[in-house]
C-alpha cells in the first residue's frame, strides 16, 4: 500500500540528469523546519521536505490474508490501548506532526478509530486513512465525512476481480470497490492504492481506467517489496526491466488522463525514510511504513528528540524497503560495489 495524502506528488524525471539513485540523494535537502538551509530542489514538494507527516498502524488485525503484506512480524504484538493512543496523538502533536495516515492490519477494525480521529480532528491536525475498504459502509463513510478525513487510499491489487482476489481472497475486490464509491458518494477525498507486481504488471492501465471510471482522486502507484509476507514472494519483485517498462508507461498514460496517476516512493524518486517515518500498532517508530526498524518507541521520548533522533539517521535508512533490486540496473553497477549489493539485496540496509 501506498501513503495517502490530501495533496498529490508529482511524476519526477527517473533518469533525466543520467544520475545514479546515490549520486541525485546525494544533491537533495531533505531540511527540517529548523534546518537553516531553504534552498531544497523542486523535485521535492513542500509537504515532504519535512518531518510533518506520519502513517500509523494502529492495530495489526486484519480480516484478509494478502499475500504480499509487509504488517507481517514473528513475534507477538499488543495493540495500544485507547489512552496509549490517544497519547500519541498528542506527542506527534507536539513534536510538529500535522498529518497521521491511519492504517494497519485494517485500521477499521480498531473500534476506537472514530474516536482517535477525532482528537486529532480536535488538535487541529488533518488525518487519512489507508484500508481495503471492506469495512467502509455507508454510515462508515458519513462518519468520516463529519470527521472531515481529509483523504482514504484503498488498496487495489488488480483492476479485476480475478487478480485482486488473488492477491486478497474471494470477495475482496467487490467489497473493495463497494467502500471506495461509499467514499466517492460522500465526496471524501479517495485515491488508489496499487501496488505493482509481476502478478499485476499487465493491469497497470486498467487500474487508471478503472480509477477513472469510478470517480477516485487519485491512483497511486507503489511496488511490492520484500517486507513481511512479501520476502516470501520474490518472483514476483519487479525486476529493473519490467520497472523502467512501467515507470514510462505510467508516466506517459498520466499525461492524458484527467486524473493525477502518481508514483509512491517505493517505484520512483527519493526516498523520504525518517521523514515521513511510521508508528508501530505497539508505540515503535520505523524510517517509514515498509521498514520494520525499530528506531525507539514513541511515548518514551519526548517530544522535542523525535525530530532530532529523526533527522540524525535519516540517511542511515535510506531505501530500506528494498527498492534498488528493481531501481537499480545491477547490470552496470560497477565490480567495486559487489559487496555492498550483497548486502542491499539481502535486505540489510541500515543494520
Ligand atoms: S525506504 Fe524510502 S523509498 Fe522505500 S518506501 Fe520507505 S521512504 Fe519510500
Amino acid at each position: 500500500m501506498g501513503f495517502p495524502k490530501p495533496w498529490p506528488t508529482d511524476w519526477p524525471e527517473p533518469d533525466s540528469s543520467g544520475k545514479s539513485p546515490d549520486d541525485v540523494r546525494e544533491g537533495l535537502d531533505y531540511s527540517f523546519p529548523d534546518s537553516s538551509s531553504d534552498d531544497s530542489p523542486d523535485l521535492i514538494p513542500e509537504f515532504r521536505r519535512h518531518f510533518c507527516s506520519v502513517t500509523w498502524a494502529v492495530n495489526h488485525l486484519c480480516n484478509l490474508r494478502c499475500t504480499h503484506c509487509y504488517d507481517v512480524v514473528d513475534y507477538r504484538r499488543s495493540d495500544l490501548s485507547t489512552e496509549q493512543a490517544v497519547a500519541v496523538i498528542d506527542r506527534l502533536s507536539d513534536a510538529g506532526v500535522t498529518f497521521i495516515a491511519f492504517s494497519g492490519g485494517e485500521a477499521f477494525l480498531r473500534k476506537d478509530l472514530f474516536r482517535l480521529m477525532a482528537h486529532c480532528k480536535d488538535l487541529g491536525m488533518q488525518f487519512g486513512a489507508r484500508s481495503n475498504a471492506t469495512q467502509i459502509t455507508n454510515v462508515v463513510a458519513r462518519k468520516l465525512k463529519e470527521l472531515s478525513i481529509s483523504v482514504v487510499g484503498v488498496s487495489f491489487d488488480g483492476a479485476t476481480p480475478g487478480t485482486h482476489d488473488a492477491v486478497r481472497g474471494v470477495g475482496a475486490f467487490t467489497a473493495a470497490l463497494s467502500g471506495l464509491k461509499a467514499l466517492i458518494a460522500e465526496g471524501i477525498r479517495a485515491q488508489m492504492e496499487v501496488v505493482l507486481s509481476k502478478q499485476n504488471a499487465h493491469e497497470a492501465l486498467e487500474f487508471i481506467k478503472l480509477g477513472k471510471s469510478v470517480g477516485v482522486s487519485e491512483v497511486n502507484f507503489s511496488a511490492i517489496t520484500p517486507q513481511g509476507r512479501g520476502a516470501s514472494r520474490n518472483n514476483d519483485l519487479l525486476d529493473h526491466k519490467t520497472w523502467l517498462q512501467l515507470t514510462e508507461t505510467l508516466k506517459t498514460a498520466s499525461a492524458s488522463v484527467a486524473i493525477p496517476v502518481t508514483p509512491n516512493c517505493a517505484l520512483l524518486g527519493p526516498c523520504f525514510a525518517n521523514v515521513e517515518p511510521h508508528v508501530t500498532c505497539d508505540g515503535w517508530v520505523t524510517p517509514c511504513y515498509l521498514s520494520p526498524t525499530k528506531l525507539f518507541p514513541l511515548l518514551e521520548t519526548p517530544a522535542k528528540l523525535i525530530r532530532e533522533y529523526l533527522r540524525r539517521d535519516r540517511m542511515k535508512y535510506q531505501e530500506v524497503c528494498g527498492r534498488r533490486a528493481w531501481t537499480q540496473d545491477w547490470e552496470t553497477v560497477p565490480q567495486s560495489n559487489l559487496v555492498n549489493l550483497t548486502v542491499t539485496r539481502s535486505g540489510v540496509y541500515g543494520s
